[in-house]
């Protein structure tokens, strides 16, 4: 066999990395410049040139999907299946040695995995053992310090509190919490990572085991390990073992969930003889792109500083577009990708990258009507996420009582202490009585034959839902939906529920929820709007039935920006490129995190392969608020001879569903233009929806503010 085969698709230091004597490795470098593709070759390159058994191997990705698409380029490249080879995340290889020594682990042989919110759930009733107060000791935080800690690697007997109350208390809170998971027989994410360290520690048989087994370690995005990460990895390496390790300081994406970009420079002053590899030619963006991107991470101190260069040529300059709202930015997106389609393009070679879930609505929602089918990745569609779900479900019991479906799925949420024994007597009595829910509950409630405590709690239920009714009726479609968030205590469930962003992300969604509800009020298509509650209801399962683009299918890509990480794309969208927005509102606060979100923008930018567009809306609306907006400032830290600006109207892309600024749009106006209304008073006009009678201008009055107006009837003259 020919074995430089391996290395001639590969420039020379590729090649030293690759083709290198087996020994510690570090291969740092910037985005697109072949890492993966480097350690790709460098395991078919131990196999075959080495003639290590794969059985030695051991991989780590930072993904599933990554562990996945790396196995199978081994097999292409070697020819053979790969049997034997541990390939996985950090958290799926530490479960499956946990599975394998859960004796040696102390843990029984059938131990669950807690997911966040089983272990909020957890951490509540410990608090509650402990007989301390929620509103003193948030669930969220207790539980962010327990992993935070083990993340680190410490048991709560490695930490001093220095006699500080507070540190006492919440030490006291990890012990209980721990023995609590020990009755259980359950372990966390985090309890996974640090019990498999443990392990080994512990164990020095099995340890011993494990080292001579894997002698090749090797690992990809090494920037973005924690401490427990590498103490593993450190553990497992010895004195026998090579560790092979490719990451990029610029692209350490995780600093809030623990990862220490340090890690980088500690791997190569402890290991022994580490050779450094640098790579510097991208490979995978043009010019343009790579100089802009280059030019934005600049920005950032204490880098381990390199600099990237290609050799593909300028290629079109980076596309920044003001779109005047959330709409017309999405319908932009949306024609730029038909013409690419049209062009002879693939919709896969597309993808639209945002900071927030939420943003991801307003883009699907025209995706859907442009009939483009998408796939949402690391997260279920808008109208089927868990948290709008919920939110619709009470909307539908006000609706209509007879929803069981919905019934089951709020009754307990958030907890009102009716456990599932209770709504197993209710449904057992429904089914014998042929009655619903609803009815069951109210019978039962009045009857009290499901005990006084959880009679009060279903009672407390029922009058939530009358409540509800009450309080919605003669309101507009988005004030009713804004009042079931309110009277449902969903947000408030979400944040004690989850912790930090991602509780942070329901709550967002739904307030989107409320957007979604104006924007079909103003909208609502060929619908009965007597009852408008009831269409947008259906609208909702609608939308959320809309069978995703089934695997395989050529469908555009959408997903959030740390979702993003290690892949690449020839057309890549960065929506909502707007203060607060990105960088996110919560890093604004701390200059530390700012970094973070300037080389998450650096992630985000260097997956386009030939074409970047970054968009944003002056106005904006989201989580049920409108507003002004204003850009992101990594869109003013872009250099200028890098990017283009691209305003409708003027762009040659403009998209066909937004008219240009000199398209008249109402008697004798036009999109841009200065209008006077007779109450209003001045304004512009930024956008405009349907035709015909149901047309409707959106102006920006100077002093009245954003207002949707009936263009038939505005009254609006030239100002
Ligand atoms: P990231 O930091 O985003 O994870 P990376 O450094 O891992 O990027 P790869 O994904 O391995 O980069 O490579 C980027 C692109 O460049 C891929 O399409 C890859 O196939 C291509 N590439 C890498 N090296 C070469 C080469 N020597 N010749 C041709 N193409 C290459
Ligand atoms: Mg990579």
């Amino acid at each position: 066999m020919d074995v430089t085969a391996l290395l001639d698709p590969l420039n020379d230091a590729q090649r030293e990395a690759v083709g290198g004597p087996p020994g510690h490795t570090l291969v740092v470098a910037g985005a697109g410049s072949g890492k993966t593709r480097v350690l790709v070759h460098r395991i078919a390159w131990l196999i075959q040139a080495e003639g290590v058994s794969p059985f030695g191997i051991l991989a780590v990705t930072f993904t599933n999907k990554a562990a996945g698409e790396m196995r199978e380029r081994i097999e292409a490249l070697v020819g053979l299946p790969a049997t034997g080879m541990w390939v996985g995340t950090f958290h799926g290889l530490a479960h499956r040695l946990l599975r394998q020594h859960h004796a040696e682990a102390d843990l029984p042989k059938n131990f669950q995995i807690l997911d966040s919110a089983d272990q909020q759930r957890l951490v509540k009733r410990v608090l509650q053992e402990q007989g301390l107060d929620e509103s003193s000791w948030p669930v969220r935080q207790v539980q962010g310090f327990i992993n935070a800690r083990k993340d680190d690697g410490q048991r709560p007997a490695d930490i001093d509190h220095r006699g500080d109350p507070y540190h006492r208390t919440l030490l006291e809170l990890y012990r209980a919490y721990e023995e609590a998971c020990r009755r259980a027989g359950v372990v966390d994410f985090a309890e996974l990572l640090l019990r498999a360290w443990e392990l080994w520690r512990d164990n020095p048989g099995i340890l011993d085991h494990y080292r001579r087994r894997f002698r090749h370690i090797l690992v990809d995005e090494f920037q973005d390990t924690n401490a427990i990460q590498y103490a593993w990895l450190r553990l497992l390496a010895g004195d026998s073992g090579t560790v092979f390790a490719v990451g990029d300081d610029d692209q350490s994406i995780y600093g809030w969930r623990g990862a220490r970009v340090e890690n980088i420079r500690r791997y190569s002053q402890e290991f022994p003889d580490v050779v450094t590899v640098r790579l510097e030619q991208n490979y995978r963006s043009t010019g343009h792109i790579l100089g802009a991107s280059n030019q934005l991470i600049a920005r950032n101190p204490e880098r381990l500083g390199k600099e990237l260069w290609t050799e593909t040529g300028h290629g079109e300059p980076v596309r920044i577009y003001d779109a005047f709202n959330e709409n017309e930015e999405a319908r932009f997106i949306g024609r730029r990708i038909q013409q690419w389609v049209e062009g002879g393009g693939r919709r896969d070679e597309c993808a639209i990258l945002y900071r927030s879930n939420a943003l991801s609505r307003v883009l699907e929602e025209v995706l859907v009507h442009s009939g483009i089918p998408y796939r949402i990745h690391g997260g279920p569609r808008f109208f089927e996420r868990a948290e709008i779900k919920d939110l619709l479900a009470y909307l539908r019991l006000v609706a209509s009582r007879d929803d069981d479906p919905s019934f089951e799925r709020v009754v307990n949420t958030p907890s009102r202490g009716i456990g599932e024994r209770t709504v197993d007597n209710l449904r057992q009595i429904a089914r014998e009585r042929g009655l619903t829910l609803w009815a069951t509950a109210w019978e039962a409630a009045g009857n009290g034959q499901l005990g006084a405590r959880a009679t009060k709690a279903i009672q407390r239920f029922l009058t939530t839902i009358e409540e509800l009714e009450q309080a919605i009726d003669g309101l507009s479609l988005a004030e009713q939906v804004e009042t079931a968030r309110q009277h449902s205590g969903l947000a408030d469930h979400y944040l004690q529920k989850e912790k930090g962003e991602r509780g942070q992300a329901r709550v967002d969604n739904l307030d989107e929820l409320v957007s979604a509800a104006r924007a079909f009020e103003l909208d609502p298509g060929d619908v009965d709007t007597e009852d408008l509650l009831g269409a947008f209801l259906t609208h909702a399962s609608l939308e959320a039935g809309e069978a995703q683009a089934a695997a395989g299918e050529d469908c555009v890509h959408l997903m959030t920006l740390h979702g993003a990480k290690g892949l690449e794309f020839p057309l890549v969208f960065i929506a909502g490129m707007e203060e607060g927005l990105f960088p996110h509102r919560m890093a604004l606060e701390d200059g530390n995190r700012l970094e973070e979100e300037r080389r998450l923008c650096y992630v985000g930018m260097t997956r386009a392969m030939s074409e970047l567009y970054l968009t944003r809306a002056e106005s904006r609306r989201l989580h049920g608020r409108e507003g002004h907006t204003r850009p992101s400032r990594f869109l003013t830290e872009l250099p200028e001879e890098h990017v283009e600006s691209v305003r409708p109207g003027r762009a040659p892309s403009a998209p066909a569903a937004a008219p240009a600024p000199d398209t008249e749009v109402g008697e004798g106006v036009t999109l841009g233009q200065r209008v006077h209304h007779p109450t209003f008073g001045e304004g512009v006009i930024i956008d405009c929806e349907g035709d015909g009678p149901r047309a409707r201008l959106h102006v920006n009055f100077d002093d009245a503010g954003l207002k949707w107006l009936v263009a038939s009837h505005a009254n609006l003259t030239p100002a």
